[in-house]
């Protein structure tokens, strides 16, 4: 089975809902990844404490052990990477997952080109080229997937290529015309105001979680990221 295997980045699926499993395994063996499915706590633990896998997708409702109570053993030895899925509720296991180490979460139900996304960017061997950084927040220009001190940030389209412009020309404050110019292109017909709306959701996305200032308003000039 592993014949062809070893240039495949490989992903451990924990998950006992079999439905889920087997859709995940399709979707991931469909863009060419390896998969291995588990559907106990505990045996995935061994698993993935005995193989070095690229990337866990992990569920925290589990038979013998839970997801959260995995992680915490494997982090205790390994760093692999691990998205952690949890019910719509289950925000107190969101929290706790990110605390002890997950790299990412998704909340089921989920859409599977945000989950496959995010395993790019978690799997990623990085490159210098489709990588822009400042502080914390990173941008791939490839997976088209930000994030924030290590977290996904979900942005739409035009979310993602407002805050690619303002990065690719850091420290340069950049006009409203010009972004609207940039971004939504020559033929946009409406006021620059869109650019405004824009910063604000970025800014509710990544600002207001993190209690930082990433993107700054230069009075009568425009927008810029230091
Ligand atoms: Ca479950």
């Amino acid at each position: 089975m592993a014949s062809d295997n070893t240039a495949k980045k490989h992903i451990l699926i924990v998950e006992d809902e079999s439905q889920i499993s087997r859709f995940l395994q399709l979707e991931l063996e469909h863009e060419n990844y390896a998969t291995t499915t588990c559907a106990d706590g505990r045996a995935a633990l061994d698993l993935a404490l005995a193989k070095d896998f690229d990337l866990i997708i992990l569920d925290v409702m589990l038979p013998s052990l839970n997801g959260i109570e995995v992680l915490r053993r494997l982090r205790q030895t390994k760093q692999t990477p691990v998205i952690i899925l949890t019910a719509r509720d289950q925000v107190v296991d969101k929290v706790t997952g990110l605390d002890i180490g997950a790299d990412d979460y998704m909340t089921k139900p989920f859409a599977i080109e945000e989950l496959l996304a995010r395993i790019r960017l978690h799997t990623k061997n990085r490159t210098a080229g489709s990588t822009l950084r400042c502080g914390k927040l990173s941008i791939d220009s490839d997976a088209r997937v930000a994030a924030y001190d290590g977290h996904a940030v979900d942005l739409t389209k035009k979310e993602f290529d407002l805050l690619e412009y303002l990065m690719k020309n850091r420290n340069i404050v950049v006009g409203r015309e010009k972004l609207l110019d940039a971004v939504w292109g020559f033929d946009f017909y409406g006021s620059t105001n869109v650019v405004d709306v824009y910063v604000r959701y970025l800014r509710s996305k990544i600002d207001d979680v993190y209690g930082v200032t990433v993107i700054e308003t230069v009075r009568g000039a425009g927008y810029v990221i230091r």
